[in-house]
């Protein structure tokens, strides 16, 4: 038996394979104090050492912005939490330079099937064309997620970047300068000061009960039973999900390989059926025999850990109050199916670092942090619209809905269109539309295809200086300028690119086929000459007969022209670094 983990997991059954670092207690610091409060300051103190809070503090530090993270456990989590990454979050884990050894050990995988009682009904795939470099979807469990982070983390300079284990926030009070911030560990208590706190302390969160905040939206009646087992069986990974299958009538039944032997099931419990009881080893086990039986599996399997889930979707109204910032499941919380809580959270992240280094630099206001709020939240939204459909699809809320949907499995194996209605939707990143830091040009009716303003990057593969890449890992950490415009850049747009580099910001800029730039003008500028390959980045961006696209520095659209005028692209930096009003055509 391992000891139980207050943190993450109901039940832990048996000792197992599970790596060595999940039983790795770090050692509890208490800094240097004086009259009970700690000597340094820090611009940034990050409530939870989960894998929100340590993306929040990689965004930070490879912007040269230094945070303490704090983390009320000793160990990364344990038990069954996230396994599915998407394409976005993998991008962002390349941006945050944490990447290779997520794409080392996650299974890569880009679809699924659903069976409905033993007939297969449908047989998805994610989108995964030539553009892309990314797998959609990844399985890694959680705990590796942590700990890869950590690893990216402990390369990082110390005084950019310090977790400070088994040290938990207990309070808070914010002034007009900074925040103060009550913090224990089981020997020692003590105050510490920031300029702001960022509350990624997960779905209890200490900091939203200390601010006196509340999520609000919906709770759902239908309960998870959460098992991981470790079975050695030689099938693809997919998402597997059964309704009302034989073996286990009246049941939803999901099932996900993960890597090292272990296999996700995740299957629906009776309203009759008692939570506490059903999580039991002596419970789960016929369960899981039947089920493995039904797929023909006739091999030994050992239970790793059991848990039970309810699915929420509930949101803070807004994600700042004052100098705290909400992020991750201490902000929102999303059914799992579909995969949006963690994936959702390293965007949270990636809005949120870019934003808080730049107020802190000195380059944008402080209203840029409302942005943060609005359009994550409104990520919000979307995700649960979603979600939902998945979840009531998984767990009717009523005997009407439970009709409609056996109905559509009923029908979905002879009619295509039907089963579409079964599709899980699974995570994706979304599109900030309406964001004021977008700046919609007078051109922006002219282009029929391509990311709009807020949209996220579209992949497209690219010859860079005579090596393959694709347009997400040639991003800049600031802005990055696609220039396929007709004809060499011109020298005003080259001044302003100047202009730009000279406020601190950092700026890529990639002409795409012929244009160059004129000579005397690269100067500073982290100029990259791209080639097309086949065409895709003219037909991807819609760029023929020419076009300009304005990344910010999350990689998300600023704005898209087919000429430029001077002073367009000062205006278009300004406004995504909430220093002006976008201009509307
Ligand atoms: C069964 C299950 C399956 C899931 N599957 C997926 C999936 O496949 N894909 C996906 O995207 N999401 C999935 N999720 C959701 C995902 O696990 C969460 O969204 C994710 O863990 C949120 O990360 P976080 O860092 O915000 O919070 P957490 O992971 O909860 O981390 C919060 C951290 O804060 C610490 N903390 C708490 N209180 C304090 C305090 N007072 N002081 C200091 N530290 C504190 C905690 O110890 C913890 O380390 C799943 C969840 C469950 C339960």
């Amino acid at each position: 038996m391992i000891p139980s983990n207050p943190r993450r997991s109901k039940v832990f059954v048996v000792e197992s394979t599970v790596p060595n670092f999940v039983h790795t207690t770090h050692p509890v610091t208490v800094p240097p104090r004086a009259n009970g409060r700690e000597i340094a300051r820090r611009p940034v103190l990050i409530a939870g050492g989960g894998p929100v809070g340590l993306a929040v503090a990689l965004a930070l530090a490879s912007r040269g912005i230094a945070a303490l993270v704090v983390e009320a456990d000793q160990t990364v989590c344990a038990g069954s939490r996230a396994i599915c990454l998407s394409r976005r979050t993998l991008e962002i884990l390349e941006r945050l330079g944490a990447l290779t050894p997520f794409q080392e050990k996650g299974l890569a995988w880009t679809g699924g099937r659903s069976f409905h009682r033993s007939e297969e009904v449908l047989h998805f795939t994610m989108p995964h064309d030539q553009d892309q470099r990314l797998a959609p979807m990844t399985n890694l469990q959680q705990y590796y997620i942590e700990q890869f982070l950590l690893d990216a983390a402990a390369k990082c300079d110390p005084d950019l970047l310090e977790v400070r284990w088994g040290t938990r926030i207990d309070g808070l009070h914010q002034g007009p300068d900074g925040v103060v911030v009550e913090l224990a560990t089981d020997t020692a208590s003590y105050a510490t000061e920031c300029d702001f706190l960022v509350a990624c302390d997960g779905a209890r969160s200490r900091v939203r009960q200390a601010a006196g905040l509340r999520m609000n939206g919906t709770s759902y009646e239908g309960r998870y039973v959460i098992v991981d087992i470790e079975i050695n069986l030689d099938l693809p990974t997919e998402r597997l999900a059964w309704f009302d299958p034989p073996s286990n009538p009246g049941r939803t039944m999901l099932m996900h390989k993960q890597p090292d032997n272990l296999w996700r099931l995740d299957y629906q419990l009776h309203p009759t059926e008692d939570s506490e009881e059903m999580i039991r080893e002596d419970n789960v086990t016929p369960v899981v025999n039947a089920h493995l039986a039904m797929m023909g599996i006739d091999r030994p399997w050992r239970l790793i850990w059991t848990s039970m889930y309810r699915a929420a979707a509930v949101s803070l109204d807004s994600y700042r109050s004052g100098r705290v910032l909400f992020a991750g499941d201490a902000a929102h919380l999303v059914p799992i199916f579909g995969v949006r809580g963690l994936n959702s959270g390293f965007d949270d992240a990636f809005n949120l670092g870019w934003k808080l280094a730049s107020v802190i630099a000195g380059c944008s206001p402080d209203p840029i942090l409302d942005t943060y709020s609005e359009e994550r939240r409104r990520a919000w939204e979307v995700n649960v619209t979603s979600a939902m459909k998945s979840t009531e699809f998984m767990a009717p809320p009523s005997r009407g809905y439970e009709l409609m949907r056996d109905a559509v499995l009923s029908l979905a194996k002879d009619h295509p269109a039907i089963a579409t209605l079964i599709d899980p939707r699974q995570s994706a990143a979304i599109a900030y539309e309406g964001s004021r830091l977008n700046t919609v040009t007078r051109d922006e009716g002219s282009f029929k295809t391509g990311p709009g303003p807020g949209s996220p990057p579209l992949e497209c593969p690219l010859i860079v200086n005579g090596k393959k890449r694709y347009l997400t890992n040639v991003l800049g950490s600031d802005f990055t300028l696609v220039w396929s415009g007709e004809g060499d850049v011109p020298s005003i747009v080259a001044n302003e690119l100047h202009c730009a580099i000279n406020r601190g910001l950092s700026v890529v800029l990639l002409t795409i086929g012929t244009a160059t730039l004129l000579s005397g003008t690269v100067g500073q500028l982290q100029a990259l000459h791209a080639q097309i390959v086949e065409g895709r980045f003219i037909d991807l961006y819609d760029a023929a007969p020419s076009a300009v696209y304005l990344f910010r520095p999350d990689g998300h659209v600023c704005a898209r022209w087919r000429t430029m005028q001077p002073g367009d692209l000062s205006n278009a930096i300004d406004t995504a670094l909430g220093c002006r009003k976008a201009a509307r055509p």
